[in-house]
């Protein structure tokens, strides 16, 4: 069959399923993966409930699986190495960024509103628990 439509993410002609008249990407994986993270792209910037739903089931399998992130540097030994000479790239490049001491296992929340409490240390125990905006700052 010959290829009558241009796909959207390798730009390969093909033929449309019959069942897909709309079809814009080929049947490669690569491009259906490429779909699929474009579709989820612009729903997260388009629609707050479906935005609220991710993060939620985001913030869930963090919690659940808070050895993840750990186990993964872990194993992956370059991509720590590489992650942290690229951060203090960016930290250098960013005037007045705070230095933070993230613990390599700490997990990978989302941006959002947090509480923000005390814990430990008596004197500081006594202060109020406040909410705070975390933004996760995009890698670039
Ligand atoms: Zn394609």
């Amino acid at each position: 069959m010959t290829g009558t439509r241009r796909c959207a993410a390798c730009g390969e002609l093909f033929a449309p399923r019959p069942q897909t008249p709309d079809q814009q990407y080929c049947s490669a994986l690569a491009c259906q993966r490429q779909r699929k993270y474009r579709w989820h792209r612009e729903r997260m910037q388009s629609d707050p409930d479906y935005r609220q739903n991710q993060i939620q089931a985001q913030v869930g399998w963090a919690a659940r699986n808070p050895e993840y992130w750990c186990k993964y540097r872990l194993r992956n030994p370059d991509y720590t190495k590489r992650n942290r000479e690229l951060q203090r790239i960016r930290n250098g490049k960013r005037i007045g960024i705070a230095k933070m001491d993230v613990s390599d296992c700490a997990p990978p929340f989302p941006s959002g509103l947090y509480r923000l409490s005390p814990i430990g240390h008596e004197a500081i125990a006594k202060m109020g628990a406040c909410t705070v905006q975390l933004t996760v700052l995009p890698m670039t």
